[in-house]
């Protein structure tokens, strides 16, 4: 199978999409991306996911490049073109081609990608027995809300965690607190049993995973604190797991050199994932849990 990209208003075989040297995403990093589970073809949450989208898009004032409806119909026909059963949708929106000038161009059309991958979901034996993460200073900018292309900070973030043999890096602010993952969400149980995880906010990406997890935690009757925990409080937390589209939601057994609770997964983590895995459909994370 050809995989087929969506560049401009066009599917073109993958290898021959490209884009314009001059765009200022390939410049500027001046652009917002979304990436969308889609199981059996059908894309999981994808009215929260264009929402996102477009808050991403208004808060750097990015013309969105078509209608939110005309967008997830591209986003279907992308997915019909590049059948997998476990799909990820990645879409990128840029301010589009202009000469380089850091001012925003008076007259552009905002540049739009499309692209499906198999979903590279985590293997069972890491959903089952959980993952390490690594903890570094973030060192992100103020606006990490935004689902902005700019990712030195995470990129440098997760390599030194891979480096040290993590799967994560957790991101510590001069508080001492987690805010997120380099690419994730971060969250603890506590003591008392209740899930806590850093409130919305500049600080955090409003993850859609976070979003549902959070729902089915409340309907579990799980008390939620949306509350920043500090590296410490984590390290001695009774729990700990962290969140994505793409991980799903992971449980976290090692901080650094401190092996959580017992090491092994907590109650309060697998019901979620299992609930999680139910509600996206993935019944194979549910199996292995
Ligand atoms: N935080 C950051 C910094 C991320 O990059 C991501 C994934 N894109 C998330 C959180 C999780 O967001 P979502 O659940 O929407 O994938």
């Amino acid at each position: 199978m050809t995989r087929q990209a969506y560049v401009d208003g066009r599917f073109v075989p993958i290898a021959r999409a490209r884009v314009a040297i001059e765009d200022r995403g390939y410049q500027f990093a001046d652009g917002v991306y979304e990436v969308i589970k889609a199981v059996a073809g059908e894309p999981r949450d994808l009215d929260r996911h264009l929402a996102r989208l477009e808050r991403s898009l208004g808060e750097l004032r990015i013309p969105a490049p078509m209608s939110m409806r005309a967008l997830s119909l591209v986003i279907r026909e992308a997915l019909a073109r590049n059948p997998v059963t476990k799909a990820i949708v990645y879409l990128q929106v840029t301010r589009g081609v202009a000469p380089r000038n850091h001012l925003f161009p008076s007259v552009v059309r905002p540049s739009l990608v499309v692209t499906v991958r198999r979903a590279p979901f985590p293997s069972d034996r890491e959903r089952a027995e959980g993952v390490a993460v690594f903890s570094l200073p973030d060192q992100r900018w103020g606006r990490c809300d935004i689902k902005s292309i700019s990712l030195l900070a995470n990129l440098l973030a997760k390599q030194q965690a891979a480096e040290a043999g993590c799967r994560e890096a957790w991101l510590v602010d001069e508080a001492g607190r987690v805010t997120e993952g380099s690419a994730s969400n971060a969250y603890i149980v506590d003591g008392e049993g209740r899930l806590v995880t850093h409130p919305l906010g500049p600080r955090i990406l409003g993850g859609i995973t976070r979003s549902v997890v959070l729902e089915l935690a409340r309907e579990a009757g799980i008390e939620v604190v949306e509350r920043p925990f500090t590296l410490e409080e984590a390290k001695r937390a009774r729990e700990a797991f962290l969140t994505s589209t793409t991980s799903l939601l992971l449980p976290v057994t090692r901080i650094d050199e401190q092996v959580v609770a017992n090491g092994v997964p907590g109650s309060v983590t697998r019901r979620l994932a299992r609930l999680y895995a139910e509600r996206v459909g993935i019944e194979e994370a549910a199996a292995g849990l």
